[in-house]
């Protein structure tokens, strides 16, 4: 192994989290924060829903990485391999080794495709989608526009997944467009989750049961699809849990979420809490590695237990960047991260459900003045517009 270099801030992810950090700790004052990141391309996934709904183009989630990059961190276009915590140093798929001072680890979350059988072949053709990949949101919109009727099946899988609504949404969203062609009485629209309700929230749960039932969606709640089978076009449904049954589903538009954890090289790490999910294990609140002082972590790869979402990263940001500040300086570490999350629930072409909520599932509202609990029309123009701006011109260059 050779170390190419050290640097004070080592970011191991340049995606929503780590170009957060890295602006956020330029702007403190550090000069020397490097960035490992193989990618040439920045999305911004959240927009994802709304290509697959036919609301966006997938073009305009992504720009180039370099244009995101804060000026004066290091790009180190490379992808990391391994953590050797015990000697503050990363390595990376080429052999490369580089150390640190403080390690921020931010790489996101690996899609398990493969852990439903038959879902990853399937993929892409006769009716097989997903939003959960930059390449498959437009194919979504493809399948949606083209039915007139059948059998629609919406999945959400069992575990922990980034933008838990997502997979909800675009079943409204594709409901809404049939319903406007005329087409909804003739598809029947199906939709498999492992919880027992839409929402763990009971009153916003209660809002999102009018909108199905407005729809007629079928819910399959303590349930998951465990195969696809291409072939028949057909899927597997599982119950988990009381009161889930066991099913097969034809269906000729499936919109499928894979099961999700932290990618296998952080889960094999001496970094992972060493579970199944094999997440970076940290303090909820100082976002703190649990073992190695000098490690922090943030984003869909941390072992918090908040909703998975670029909003909840918004708020931890400044809790890593003040909390690394405080360690560097030997000084007590402040900032606590209360858990804030929100799941943007777009409900219709127009409508969308803001919900913003803790660790206790303790609703807290931005807008006050808007019911939380009811999806609102000028919800919907802060997601296709506001939050867009907010994210590429505030939040990636550390001013929100
Ligand atoms: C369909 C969909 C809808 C969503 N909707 C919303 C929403 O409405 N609101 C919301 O707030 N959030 C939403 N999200 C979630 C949000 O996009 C994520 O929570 C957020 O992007 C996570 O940021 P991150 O930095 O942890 O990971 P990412 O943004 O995924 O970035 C991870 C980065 O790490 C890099 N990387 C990967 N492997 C390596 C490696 N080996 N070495 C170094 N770098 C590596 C990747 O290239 C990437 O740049 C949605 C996500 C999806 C998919």
């Amino acid at each position: 192994m050779t170390t190419t270099a050290k640097h004070q801030i080592l970011i191991v992810g340049g995606g929503t989290a780590g170009i957060t950090v890295a602006a956020r700790m330029l702007r403190k004052g550090y000069t020397d924060v490097a960035i490992i990141e193989p990618s040439n391309t920045h999305y911004y996934q959240p927009l994802w829903t709304l290509v697959g709904g036919g609301q966006a183009t997938a073009s305009t989630t992504k720009r180039a990485e370099s244009s995101v990059m804060p000026k004066g961190a290091t790009w180190i276009k490379n992808a990391t391999s391994a953590f050797d915590p015990d000697n503050n140093s990363v390595r990376c798929a080429d052999g490369a080794a580089y150390q640190y001072d403080v390690l921020v680890v931010c790489p996101g979350i690996q899609l398990d495709w493969n852990r439903t059988e038959g879902l990853e072949d399937a993929l892409g053709r006769d009716g097989v989608s997903s939003n959960y990949r930059y390449d498959l949101a437009p194919r979504t919109w493809d399948f949606v526009r083209n039915l007139r009727s059948g059998t629609a099946v919406f999945t959400v899988p069992s575990g922990a997944i980034k933008c838990a609504g997502a997979p909800q949404k675009i079943a409204y969203l594709a409901s809404d467009y049939w319903r406007k062609q005329g087409v909804l009485d003739d598809i029947d629209v199906h939709l498999v989750m492992p919880a027992p309700r839409p929402f763990g929230i009971p009153a916003i749960a209660d809002s999102l049961d009018n909108v199905i039932a407005d729809y007629g969606i079928t819910v399959h709640t303590n349930s998951e699809v465990t195969s696809v089978d291409p072939a028949s076009r057909k899927v597997a449904v599982t119950g988990i849990g009381t009161g889930g049954t066991d099913t097969m589903l034809p269906y000729d538009l499936l919109h499928a979420v894979p099961q999700q954890s932290a990618p296998d090289w952080v889960k094999s790490s001496p970094l992972s809490t060493g579970d199944a999910a094999g997440y970076v294990d940290i303090d909820k609140h100082t976002m703190q590695h649990v073992r190695y002082p000098n490690v922090f972590s943030l984003g869909d790869v941390g072992s918090s237990p908040n909703s998975k979402t670029g909003a909840a990263i918004r708020k931890q940001a400044p809790v890593v960047v003040d909390n690394i500040d405080a360690f560097l300086k030997n000084q007590p570490m402040r900032a606590s991260y209360d858990s804030y999350s929100s799941c943007p629930i777009v409900t219709s072409s127009h409508a969308m459900l803001l919900a913003e909520f803790d660790y206790d599932l303790k609703l807290e509202p931005s807008f006050p003045l808007l019911d939380p609990t009811k999806p609102h029309r000028a919800y919907w123009y802060l997601k296709k517009y506001g939050l867009p701006f907010m994210y590429w011109n505030l939040m990636l260059k550390g001013l929100a």
